[in-house]
């Protein structure tokens, strides 16, 4: 078996991995021996499948607020240290276009292929090593680094950066095997929960007749802290789908309800009250404002016949049921469609145990990590990359200043 030595390994070359190679290799000084690791036949898989093959590289405002976790203030240092303008400057000096579209998203303008060849051109040129074709099956730590076990050789190092990502959507060739490495050298892992991913109802709910149909509403959950989302919903033939339920994904967990606002903008008690309204049925008000198929879905068996009387002989209870179920329409979904459909993890490696300005192990000095691979994911809207890039950043910076100190 082939043995190798470096100064820094940087295990998986994603966005994280990628960045974090880009910053460990332009500090001043006498430059390190920099090698990244990726298992995949190239770098990148997962960034060129992001935001529908342009990547939502970061968002027009990004803090901690975005971001879920057991303790997502832990991201605070990384992103202050690296805005969404910073991030921009650098795409601009680097030639890739960018175009900001709704909620502050900002995407590339072209291909994601190009940020991502761009990313792996800057970092060889940078005099990084990039290796593909290698999984590392084991890590073992030493006292004076690690060795790195992959099939064909081992690499002794002595800094170790984890970029290795979460196991979310494996037909990138996402998995689990970074996170158990992450086990072996120590780390505890918070249980993984698949986030950003549809959301399936039970069969005998009315709504996924409603496949197709999509319109802005609100919509929260009943986990605690969970915000409120105006966004679009999708309804597909399992579920709800569309960005309003990727944004809420984040917060549900079995068991949750889902409270939603079909008409997220209007005041409907009001509405009833106009004396314009009296002489309408409930049902012919509702389907000037939502499609007719949608209206009769929401509308309970029970309040049928309520819905189909004069507003101005529905008693107060009445227009108040009825209001309710279209602006507080509650589903119970069964679960979410998995971690294959999921566009990031909750969960992964604990941040306790790690060091958030330096994103150094408490414990195992000369141990990094950076991306997704961190219990830290982000909201719908750039925030997972803005995350990948903010964290590599300030592990690449602290990892070439930990290694000048030995
Ligand atoms: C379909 C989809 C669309 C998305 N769209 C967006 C978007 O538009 N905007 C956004 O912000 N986020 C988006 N995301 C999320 C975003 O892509 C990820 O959060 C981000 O790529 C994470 O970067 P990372 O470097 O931490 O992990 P990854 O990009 O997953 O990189 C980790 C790398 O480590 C390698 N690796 C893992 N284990 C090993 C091992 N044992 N040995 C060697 N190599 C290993 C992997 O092969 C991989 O290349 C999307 C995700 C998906 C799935």
């Amino acid at each position: 078996m082939d043995s190798q030595e470096t100064d820094i390994l940087i295990l998986g070359a994603g966005a994280s991995g990628l960045f974090c190679a880009l910053a460990a290799s332009a500090g001043k000084g006498e430059a390190p021996r920099i090698l990244v690791l990726e298992k995949n036949d190239a770098p990148g898989r997962k960034l060129l499948l992001a935001g529908g093959g342009k990547a939502n590289v970061t968002n027009r405002s990004v803090s901690c607020r975005d971001y879920v976790g057991e303790n997502p203030k832990f991201a605070s240092t990384a992103l202050q240290r690296y805005t969404p303008g910073d991030l921009l400057a650098f795409l601009e000096a680097s030639g890739i276009a960018v175009e900001e579209r709704e909620y502050g998203q900002i995407f590339c303008r072209h291909s994601a292929v190009a940020l991502r060849d761009m990313l792996a051109a800057r970092c060889r040129n940078q005099g990084c090593r990039l290796l593909t074709h290698q999984r590392a099956r084991e890590i073992r730590a030493s006292d004076h680094g690690f060795s790195v076990i992959t099939e064909t050789a081992s690499f002794d190092t002595t800094i170790l950066v984890l970029a290795t990502g979460s196991p979310a959507w494996p037909a990138s060739g996402a998995d689990d095997s970074g996170l158990l490495l992450a086990r072996s050298l120590g780390c505890r892992i918070v249980p993984l929960r698949p986030v950003l991913t549809p959301l399936l109802l039970p069969q005998t709910s009315p709504l996924p007749a409603l496949a197709g149909i999509s319109l802005p509403v609100r919509i929260r959950c009943s986990a605690p802290a969970s915000p409120a989302f105006e966004q679009p919903l999708l309804f597909t033939h399992k579920g709800l789908s569309g960005p309003a339920a990727l944004q809420i994904s984040c917060w549900w967990r079995k068991g949750d309800w889902l409270r939603i606002d079909f008409l997220p903008r209007m005041d409907l008690p009001a509405l009833l009250h106009a004396p314009t309204s009296g002489k309408a049925t409930f049902s012919g008000l509702i389907c000037r404002y939502l499609p007719a198929r949608l209206a009769r879905a929401l509308i309970p068996l029970e309040l049928a016949e309520k819905a189909a009387q004069r507003i101005a002989e529905l008693s107060r209870a009445d227009r108040q049921a009825l209001c309710a179920a279209i602006q507080e329409h509650t589903v119970y979904p069964l679960r979410s469609q998995g971690l294959a459909r999921a566009e990031a993890c909750a969960g992964g490696i604990d941040t306790a145990g790690i060091n958030p300005r330096t994103l150094e192990s408490l414990t195992k000095p000369g141990l990094f990590f950076c991306g997704e691979a961190l219990d830290i994911a982000g909201q719908l809207g750039g925030f997972n990359l803005h995350w990948a890039w903010a964290s590599g950043r300030l592990a690449g910076q602290a990892c070439r200043n930990a290694l000048r100190k030995r």
